[in-house]
């Protein structure tokens, strides 16, 4: 009997937990310290309440006999299969059928567990910095390889962003069967117009690669840049989508989201959309009917309101940390498509240097671009979840530091 080894593999000081142990520690000692957290990209607004007025209206389904409901179909209720094809597609020009559509409990799990229905031999691609889940992924099913001393995994194709591409990356100069891309960014919180993508699309039909495309964060886009790969010529023979439903309409803790696999996108003869079909039928039981009536609710008119001012608060928050660090002399990307804001740290200071700086200077907590990756050295995310005041009080307090 052997274990799966390459879960070893996994760097076990996992960013969140590092970030956590060294909160806890200056808590410890300075429990005095008003520490302002803008890290963690979890929401904090409460649900909209045409979303909680859904959910108290299902459980009361649940609990007469007559509108019970027992296991859940293994691909999503088609009440909300139909709505997220109406508003999240239809109404963006773009047409795909029902069954092309997979209600599933989160986009992390999607995003991981994608990796069961394509060989183990692929060759993947990822950006430089990186939301870790992609990474961690392959290295748990075996197709990165080993660790290397650059922090890069030796069968991985890495595809750096840096200041000069505006942490876009360039199309892979090696082969890559399967790339990640993920629009609006995270951690960069930089989006992507639609020429940008018909060349990653286009790249991906001549090489027959895979793109898996997140677009969990579509929702905060502000900008002409596409919601859904879809909108592209030719991304349904080359491209996976996932959504999710946790930074949109705040379902973080509820658990909804949502992936798109086209009919028309076969390897080899073999249609993907059939095995994660399959997959998903045999390895998930569905999301419970009280969170997809509660993911329904978002898109009657109540509820598309009551998430657009639940979004405009973020961006909101997102605009005063941009603007902010721009006036403390800090260069920024994203915050405008995104709540998500990367700045450049002093070139005297490394990513978690800087980490310690803030913490112990002026008690805000961000996180390190390190983290996100080799290319990520040098940078740090700044968050625009975190409640109005809290977000004034700490770009004041950077203001105060770095004023010159
Ligand atoms: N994809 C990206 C890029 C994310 O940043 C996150 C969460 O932070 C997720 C997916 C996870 O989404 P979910 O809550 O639906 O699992």
């Amino acid at each position: 009997m052997r274990s799966n080894e390459n879960f070893l593999k996994i760097q076990s000081s996992y960013l969140f937990s590092m970030i956590g142990k060294k909160v806890r520690e200056y808590k410890a000692t300075n429990p005095q310290g008003d520490i302002i957290r803008l890290g963690i990209g979890d929401v904090t607004r409460p649900l909209p309440e045409a979303i909680t007025q859904a959910m108290h209206s299902a459980v009361d389904d649940m609990s007469s006999e007559s509108s019970f409901r027992g296991y859940p179909p293994e691909y999503g209720y088609d009440f909300l299969v139909e709505k997220i094809n109406r508003y999240d597609f239809a109404a963006r020009g773009v047409k795909l059928e029902n069954d092309e559509i997979f209600v599933s409990d989160g986009a992390k799990s999607d995003t991981g567990n994608i990796g069961d229905i394509i060989s183990v031999d692929n060759t993947v691609s990822v950006c430089d910095p990186i939301f870790p889940v992609y990474i961690d992924t392959n290295v748990m099913s075996g197709r990165a390889g080993v660790l290397l001393g650059n922090g890069k995994w030796s069968k991985l194709v890495y595809l750096a962003g840096s200041e000069k591409t505006d942490f876009l990356p360039e199309l892979p100069k090696e082969h890559a069967d399967i790339v990640y891309l993920c629009f609006p960014n995270n951690p960069t919180g930089m989006g992507i117009t639609k020429p940008q993508l018909q060349k990653w699309v286009d790249w991906a039909n001549e090489n027959k690669s895979i793109i898996l495309y997140d677009a969990a964060y579509e929702a905060f886009i502000t900008e002409d840049l596409p919601h859904s790969i879809y909108e592209l010529e030719g991304a349904k023979t080359c491209a996976i989508e996932f959504r999710s439903f946790s930074k949109t309409a705040g379902f973080t803790g509820v658990r909804c989201a949502y992936t798109i696999i086209p009919k028309q996108l076969t390897v080899n003869g073999v249609s993907l959309n059939k095995l994660w079909a399959r997959r998903q039928a045999t390895k998930f039981n569905g999301v419970s009917y009280v969170t997809q009536r509660a993911a329904e609710a978002r898109y009657s008119d109540e509820g598309r309101k009551q998430v657009e001012q639940t979004i405009d608060f973020y961006l909101n928050n997102a605009r005063i940390i941009k603007n902010g660090l721009n006036e403390a002399g800090f260069k920024t990307w994203g915050g405008v498509n995104s709540p998500y804001i990367w700045l450049k740290v002093p070139e005297t200071m490394t990513s978690w240097e800087f980490f310690d700086y803030l913490l112990e200077k002026i008690q805000v907590v961000g996180t390190p671009g390190s983290g996100f990756g080799p290319a990520g050295e040098g940078f740090f995310r700044l968050t625009a979840f975190g409640n109005a005041d809290k977000t004034l009080e700490a770009v004041e307090r950077i203001k105060n530091l770095f004023a010159k």
